[in-house]
């Protein structure tokens, strides 16, 4: 590790981690609002939240205050104790939909394993051996554990980890004939995104959720709604699936729920709860009392009334101006994504990493979302004054590259 590098450079190509993290890194080391600094002193504006994770911006006391005050308690007990944070969270998230119990895990990919093990279980139970299939979609993206990534049909995941979760099929995304003609009883559970964050922002149709609603019902299959990035405000609902109508059985949440702390929750609904046994299912760190207390305060914060109308106010703004920027740009096909989780479609999918440097030398942070688009997934916190000069930079940038 070079220091002398990274203090004058803000930046290392000698850091400790795997070759399968970039060579060069940016090296961060604090965070306040919406802007990072790096070890330079150089600040970004940050329009990636983390992967779609610190929905409330960085350096926030009212967080450190109630992580600090939980840790002086109790900072650990396992999943063989309850907590009253991890109580009173649970209730919360209950209420967010028709729930009977909530898994607590550590990531995303883990609040999905834990959903298709759910579906799994509940299926044997409900309808016998051989009626274990899952059924996920192009491009869909539920994580790196061997279960979700079984369920994440792009082969550079895939591919080197063969052979995958058997029983895996895979449809097209919003394509409601193909999904009557595969569907039926022996799938156990269907695992599917409102929108394809890091497959390339599609967006569920109104139709395709009615039809995954009824056809699930219909063959008493699982359907998993997977909101670990669309998830509590992101897209402008406490759950995204309102915004198309999807009526899940289970959701998944990760990214924001305990202010950049790790922690996911599964909620399943009664009829699954009864079909598990002590032990079914289980975790060592998953809902501790640090994390769920944090997770506490940020769904307070997130689902308050007054902060989805604000920040539906500024989701507009930001569609607004995504479309202007889109409709003067050839280089552009056209703004994708819901609320605050929106993506500029590019013609020539190669010139992203070219745009990410050149904005990140400009000081501002995006994300790439599938072969061709842009991710913007900035904190929810973040003013319209910011939100116009990320976008400002966003503008003349493309103008420059495209
Ligand atoms: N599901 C979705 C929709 C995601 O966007 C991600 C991560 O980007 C995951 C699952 C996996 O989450 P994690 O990286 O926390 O395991």
């Amino acid at each position: 590790m070079n220091r002398k590098q990274y203090q004058e450079t803000g930046k290392t190509d000698e850091h400790p981690y795997p070759i399968s993290f970039s060579k060069e890194m940016l090296v961060f080391e604090s965070g306040k609002g919406v802007r990072l600094t790096d070890a330079a002193g150089k600040s970004y504006l940050d329009f990636g939240s983390g992967i779609a994770v610190n929905a409330l911006g960085y350096g926030r006391k009212d967080l450190a205050d109630v992580a600090a005050r939980q840790m002086e308690k109790l900072i650990h007990v396992s999943n063989l104790y309850a907590t009253v944070p991890s109580m009173a969270l649970g209730e919360r998230l209950l209420a967010l939909g028709n729930f009977d119990a909530v898994h607590f895990g550590n990531s995303g990919t883990e609040a999905n394993e834990a959903a298709i093990k759910f579906a799994r279980i509940y299926s044997l139970h409900r309808k016998g051996k051989g009626n274990h299939k899952l059924l996920c979609f192009e491009n869909a993206f539920h994580g790196r554990t061997m279960g979700a990534l079984s369920c994440t049909p792009t082969s550079k995941y895939q591919e080197p980890y063969a052979p995958l979760v058997p029983g895996v099929s895979v449809g097209k995304f919003n394509d409601i004939e193909g999904l009557q003609t595969l569907l039926d009883g022996s799938f156990a559970g269907v695992i599917v995104e409102v929108v394809q964050g890091e497959g390339g922002m599609s967006v569920m149709t109104p139709e395709f959720a009615q039809t995954l609603n009824s056809l699930c019902r219909k063959h008493d299959v699982l359907l998993i709604a997977d909101e670990v990035q669309t998830g509590l405000g992101r897209c402008g609902y406490p759950l995204a699936c309102e915004a198309v109508g999807l009526q899940p059985d289970i959701v998944a949440l990760a990214k924001p729920l305990a202010g950049g702390l790790p922690l996911s929750a599964t909620l399943i609904p009664a009829a699954v709860n009864h079909e598990l046994h002590l032990g079914a299912h289980g975790t060592t760190f998953g809902g501790g009392p640090v994390t769920t207390a944090v997770a506490g305060k940020v769904v307070d914060i997130i689902l308050d009334k007054t902060f989805l109308d604000e920040l539906a106010v500024k989701s507009e703004h930001l569609d607004a101006k995504l479309r202007e920027i889109a409709a003067k740009n050839p280089g552009l096909r056209g703004v994708k994504g819901l609320g605050f989780l929106k993506g500029l479609d590019l013609v020539d999918g190669g010139k992203i990493p070219e745009i990410m440097t050149a904005l990140q030398a400009k000081g501002l942070l995006v994300l790439r979302s599938g072969t061709s688009v842009l991710r913007l997934a900035p904190p929810l916190v973040i003013s319209i004054e910011d939100l116009d000069c990320g976008l400002a930079l966003i503008s003349e940038t493309c103008a420059e590259i495209l």
